[in-house]
């Protein structure tokens, strides 16, 4: 049987700003489970930030309970959730927010010396690691602005994952990248999804989308469509893609 990892009941979050009360999650109620490649989609404002950072334990939500591996997140203390969250939660970003003033093996080493790693150990998993993402020996003592974006971002994938999170999170992992170099992202994302690594990405993009297995649909703040997808096959692309192209049509 499939494991939970994340489970939220009445999820809310709400920002005020003027004595106005803005409703961005709306009583979500989400089962995520060990081992998906579940993607989050959603038009522009629908709250799906929003809501990967409630999941991911980087901002409290209003209201509700979130259950991540058997811990209510809503109930630790910002010192407790951030401990939580380096531990056991990965995040790539768009902009991917490398440190500028240190190298590529350094960016990643910061990211697992943050959760008092051997550091012989953590050194040898970081060039690991960079390898697998198709970054080698040359580039490790390079700094990020001597990157393409694609291969900054493969970094960013490294720096998340180093510390082997329970889920790693991406918000539009793509989003900033020409169709090659997202390409090549993706396949990274897709190789750490089939060694067993759960996995939550917002996008808007298709070519992400149908990388997932699973994709959920925010509207207005709320859950409006679940989809099985099945995993990630090439060969079977064409299907994938009418499956959500159809789905999306659906959602409007
Ligand atoms: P999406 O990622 O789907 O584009 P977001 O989750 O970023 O949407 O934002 C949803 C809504 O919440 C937007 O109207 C946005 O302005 C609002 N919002 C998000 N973060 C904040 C914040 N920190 N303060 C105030 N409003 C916010
Ligand atoms: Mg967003």
């Amino acid at each position: 049987m499939t494991k939970t990892i994340i489970e939220t009941e009445k999820l809310c979050k709400s920002f005020s700003s003027g004595g106005i009360q803005q409703h961005v999650l709306k009583n979500l109620d989400i089962r995520l489970f060990e081992g998906d490649f579940t993607i989050i989609m959603g038009s522009s404002g629908s709250g799906k930030s929003t809501l990967l950072y409630a999941l991911s334990g980087m901002d409290q939500p209003t209201l509700g309970r979130i259950d991540f591996a058997g811990k209510n997140l809503v109930k630790l203390n910002n010192d407790q959730l951030a401990v939580f969250r380096r531990k056991h939660c990965g995040f790539v970003f768009q902009q991917i927010y490398l440190l500028d003033n240190m190298s590529v093996l350094d960016n990643v080493l910061a990211s697992g010396l943050l959760v008092n790693k051997n550091k012989r150990e953590l050194v040898k998993e970081s060039k690991e690691l960079l390898l697998q993402v198709g970054i080698h020996e040359n580039s490790w003592s390079k700094f990020p602005t001597q990157l393409s974006g694609g291969e900054a971002q493969r970094v960013g994938i490294v720096r998340a994952l180093i510390n082997r999170p329970k889920v790693l999170f991406a918000d539009e992992p793509t989003g900033a990248l020409n169709s090659a170099a997202s390409k090549r992202v993706l396949d990274v994302i897709t190789n750490v999804h089939d060694n067993g690594q759960s996995i939550v990405v917002v996008t808007h993009d298709i070519q992400t989308a149908l990388r997932g297995n699973r994709i959920l649909y925010l509207r207005d703040g709320v859950i409006c469509g679940d989809l099985q997808l099945g995993a990630y096959c090439e060969s079977e692309n064409d299907e994938r893609h009418e499956k959500l192209k159809h789905f999306l049509a659906e959602m409007g």
